[in-house]
């Protein structure tokens, strides 16, 4: 048995599961080894997820705002987009975050190997280097952080630069005339948020009923306003039965009891319907970890694989798929395998949709609480009762805490409106920290801020919120 002092880990991927386990397992005195095919770290959250996707939100809030003005009594002219510089402005961000990942990296001495590692058995990889050739490497213990990608459904894929998935949604390679999102989730309405910004006239169409299903409907509903007006069309109950290129563009087949007009041709078509977990290793058959039904790879609370040398984190180790939930679990891993004592067992893990207004929400939903017919209370405090959010003209949001009825203890929070995104953090450590209604309430909030519409609706469940007259009790 080796001396967790003198191990050496191989952290197979180096997104924001793998860079965080590998930073703190240097941090913590063991040798590691990062192996991914990018020039530094950084995954899909900094090269082509969360970063890119957000510097161009950034530019449609920005427009939005900017178009929004005339109504404060300042006009400004149509925005002149040059999408080459825009393109740079967000290759550049991209390129100093993974830079500083790759500083970070040599600082703390983690051997940062460029390639593809594949497993010979539970402890040697095969890494095929970028540079060329191949090379065989023992490790103690390794972690899988190889991520996801975009799902693919076959019929609707056609070898075209006219049909993108996220990432070349990301590359920005022009703005067409007209686009068509396929799938009403967070990728697809963030990407179709910054096309429609940009001047495109942008239709979504999602097979269920709401959009971003799973989230609370009364979350979604301002943002499914704010969207009818920004958006060319949303088709809801509606499915792509199939896609062909023409000269014109690509034919789209609709299929659902609410549609109109069964075929429409579009400039490009963006599929966004969900990402699929990279547990496809080469060579992890040779080793016990287990892929299960849905193609995540099987662990146990400390990350660990059915092969006890191995461990799993991040989006090929289960759902929910988002970078925060990628990097904590690659630093319980990174503790297991030191020997502390921990598990991966968050209260509330935050999920923030970045379309204007913003949705973010964590704990426990409604929606849920209503599968499992559990009891709870549901404290909202509507944002046209708050001073900030009068000032920035952004009235439609809401806040809702869901509380425990007997406890009054804070399970869940969700938020809709402009910044829910940097708002939500304190309902994660109100749930985290097993805080009460009361103490929400007690405690002072800067005013004015977007955040005392936390502390308001902790108010409005002792039917005692200052700025609503809605007694509760
Ligand atoms: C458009 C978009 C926007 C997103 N926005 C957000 C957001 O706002 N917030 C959020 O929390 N999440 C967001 N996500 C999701 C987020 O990107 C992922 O949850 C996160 O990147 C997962 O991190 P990870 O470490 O598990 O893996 P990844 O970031 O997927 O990284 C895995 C790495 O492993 C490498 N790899 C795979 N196989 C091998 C191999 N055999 N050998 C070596 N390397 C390998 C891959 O090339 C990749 O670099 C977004 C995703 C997309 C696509």
């Amino acid at each position: 048995m080796t001396e967790t002092s003198n191990m050496h880990i191989a952290v197979i991927g180096a997104g924001p599961g793998g860079y965080a386990a590998a930073f703190l397992a240097a941090d913590l005195g063991l040798k590691v080894t990062l192996i991914d095919p990018e020039l530094n770290p950084g995954g899909v959250c900094l090269y082509r997820g969360c970063i890119p996707s957000k510097a161009l939100l950034h530019v449609a809030n920005l427009i939005g705002e900017s178009q929004h003005a005339k109504n404060w009594g300042v006009e400004f002219g149509e925005p002149k987009i040059d999408v080459s510089r825009l393109r740079s402005w967000k290759e550049d961000v991209v390129k100093k975050l993974t830079g500083g990942l790759g500083v970070l990296s040599k600082q703390r001495k983690v051997q940062y190997m460029q390639g593809r590692a594949a497993f010979e058995n539970s402890n040697t990889l095969r890494v095929s280097k970028a540079e060329g050739g191949e090379e065989n490497r023992s490790f103690d213990r390794i972690i899988l952080a190889t991520g996801s990608r975009p799902a693919i459904i076959p019929a609707l894929k056609l070898d075209t630069p006219r049909v993108m998935d996220s990432t070349a949604a990301l590359d920005l390679a022009e703005v067409p005339k007209t686009l068509l999102v396929i799938g009403g989730g967070y990728i697809g309405l963030e990407l179709g948020t910054v096309y429609a910004a940009l001047g495109c006239k942008v239709s979504v169409v999602e097979m269920l009923s709401g959009l971003l299903p799973g989230a609370d409907r009364d979350l979604v509903l301002p943002l499914h306003k704010r969207m009818e007006k920004s958006l060319e069309s949303i088709l809801l109950n509606t499915t792509v039965a199939s896609v062909k290129e023409e000269t014109s563009g690509i034919r789209v087949t609709f299929d659902g009891p609410e549609v109109k007009e069964r075929e429409r041709v579009f400039d490009k078509v963006l599929v966004s319907v969900g990402r699929k977990p990279n547990s496809e290793i080469p060579g992890l058959e040779k080793t016990q970890a287990r892929v299960g039904p849905r193609g995540f790879i099987q662990v146990n609370k400390q990350l660990q694989t059915d092969d006890p040398v191995i461990y799993a984190i991040g989006d090929v180790a289960g759902e929910p798929m988002l970078a925060h939930k990628a990097s904590h679990e690659g630093r319980t891993a990174v503790e297991a395998i030191a020997g502390h004592k921990v598990a991966f067992e968050p209260s509330a893990i935050p999920a923030v949709v970045f379309t204007d207004p913003e949705i973010a929400w964590c704990g426990l939903t409604e929606t849920k609480a209503q599968k499992q017919n559990r009891e709870i209370k549901v404290a909202k405090f509507p944002w046209a009762a708050s001073g900030r959010a009068m000032t920035l003209d952004r009235t439609e949001g809401m806040t809702k805490l869901i509380l425990d009825p007997q406890s009054e203890r804070v399970l869940g929070v969700g938020i809709v409106g402009a910044g829910a995104g940097e708002l939500i953090a304190e309902g994660v450590l109100a749930i985290e920290m097993g805080a009460l209604a009361k103490d929400v309430a007690l405690t002072i909030h800067p005013h004015p801020t977007l955040s005392e519409t936390l502390m308001e609706a902790a108010e409005v469940f002792y039917g005692t919120s200052t700025d609503i007259y809605r007694p509760n009790r």
